[in-house]
């Protein structure tokens, strides 16, 4: 089966009349170049360094395509102007900082031209899709292409739905074509030299073209994440803020530490202390939703569950200037309704001190180290004096026990995402 494939695409690589008649100069090609559309760019290409071997003496054309090859052969073609602070950014856990592909990936994904096959996985390793392909020429090349010229190749319904319009742009505009049976085949890999003939029909000459990146402060979910990889982190999060005199003590022992934590804030509360609210947020830490009436949610109908959470994360939008995009529940209550309802991930805790219980320092202190692992979420409330005390104390023990102290978005990103909807306890 496998094999048949294989055959099929090879035909389909020779359909183009135009690529029939491309120059070859067989005297003049690399021996490794078979007789193909972009013969000619292709060794050109080579000869300036924009398509590479990157292993060996070969350019391996037949090879399917990696999707750190496609980043390398686009940030060859194209002049990102990176800002110095974006370059280094990258949220990708599985896209070494010494790799030598760091900078081209960082490149391609931070202008949006690539994504990553999920929001913290860029796919290092992995085939480029016929369909990423045509996705990624699509939008680097969308201002070229007519958009009212469509074709729909035979098995465009099997593609997936994000890959769908610019399949059928590329092929309306006569830079995809379908194989013999008229199919298009999205899943397949595509081959090196596939992608530089499409490169190539899009873009004759390898002009520099220039895309500007954004700023990290564009772009603030691009914080570098590299130095939490291996690493033992652990959330604070502290509950039923802000408050006047406990949260900014907690602040300041945040700040005494270079220590982040995650502040879940009552909406209703915000207004009157909103200057505390700005300080959370300007200091690094994350903002987050613990509605605004603090009711139980499940008590609660979908259109109130909806209502209460909007006005607190207005509240808190308002005072800080940040949208929050997480969510706990009070009371950590939630069910079906509530979980079907609310459209950012739930973030429960694996670590409760019951700290509005004892209110003492030392049981708040005693309680949270002895049980401490990597990837726990340390519940806490800073409207409790106890805990503003015992704040200090947690952070220098676990700080001397290897442990880095991250907001809950770090954790996530690190640790592998979350979805809208779902609970988490932990992230190990
Ligand atoms: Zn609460």
């Amino acid at each position: 089966m496998k094999k048949i494939c294989a055959t099929i695409m090879l035909i389909a690589l020779c359909l183009n009349p135009a690529v029939a008649s491309a120059a070859y100069d067989a005297g003049h090609a690399e021996k490794q170049i078979t007789n193909h559309s972009n013969t000619e760019t292709t060794r050109k290409w080579a000869q300036n360094g924009i398509s590479s071997t990157f292993v060996s003496n070969s350019l391996r054309l037949n090879d399917n395509l990696l999707r750190e090859e496609a980043a390398h052969l686009l940030s060859s073609i194209i002049h990102y102007e990176t800002q110095p602070e974006s370059n280094r950014a990258l949220k990708f856990i599985d896209v070494d900082p010494h790799s030598p592909y760091y900078e081209c990936v960082t490149a391609v994904t931070s202008t949006g031209v690539m994504n990553g096959i999920t929001e913290n996985i860029f796919g290092m390793g992995q085939h480029l899709t016929r369909e990423q392909a045509a996705v990624i020429l699509y939008r680097v090349f969308s201002t070229q292409l007519e958009k009212d010229s469509r074709a729909e190749l035979g098995d465009i319904l099997g593609s997936s739905e994000w890959a769908r319009g610019s399949i059928s742009v590329l092929a309306g505009n006569g830079i995809v074509f379908g194989n013999t049976d008229g199919n298009y085949m999205p899943h397949n890999p595509v081959t090196r030299k596939d992608f530089i003939t499409l490169l190539y029909r899009l873009m004759p000459q390898p002009h520099k073209i220039t895309v500007n990146v954004p700023t990290l402060a564009e772009m603030p979910e691009y914080v570098s994440l590299a130095h939490l990889h291996g690493k033992k982190l652990i959330a604070l999060t502290y509950d039923d803020g802000p408050n006047r005199i406990n949260t900014a003590l907690i602040l300041d022992s945040l700040k005494k530490y270079d220590a982040k934590a995650t502040f879940f804030m009552i909406g209703s509360k915000v207004p009157s202390q909103a200057e505390i609210a700005k300080r959370v947020v300007d200091e690094g830490h994350q903002i987050a939703n613990h509605t605004f009436s603090h009711k139980a949610l499940p008590s609660l109908s979908p259109a109130d569950i909806q209502t209460d959470i909007n006005h607190a994360s207005n509240a808190i939008e308002r005072a800080t200037g940040v949208r929050p995009t997480l969510l706990r529940p009070p009371y950590g209550s939630h069910n079906a309704k509530v979980r079907d309802t609310v459209d950012m991930p739930i973030m429960l805790w694996s670590i409760d001190p019951r700290d509005w219980s004892s209110q003492n320092a030392d049981a708040i202190f005693r309680n949270v180290t002895s049980q401490a692992r990597d990837g726990d979420i340390i519940l806490l409330h800073d409207n409790i004096g106890a805990t503003a005390r015992a704040t200090p104390r947690i952070i220098e023990k676990l700080q001397q026990d290897g442990f880095i102290f991250v907001t809950l978005d770090e954790l996530i990103a690190v640790r592998g995402g979350a979805e809208a909807g779902k609970v988490y306890y932990r992230f190990r």
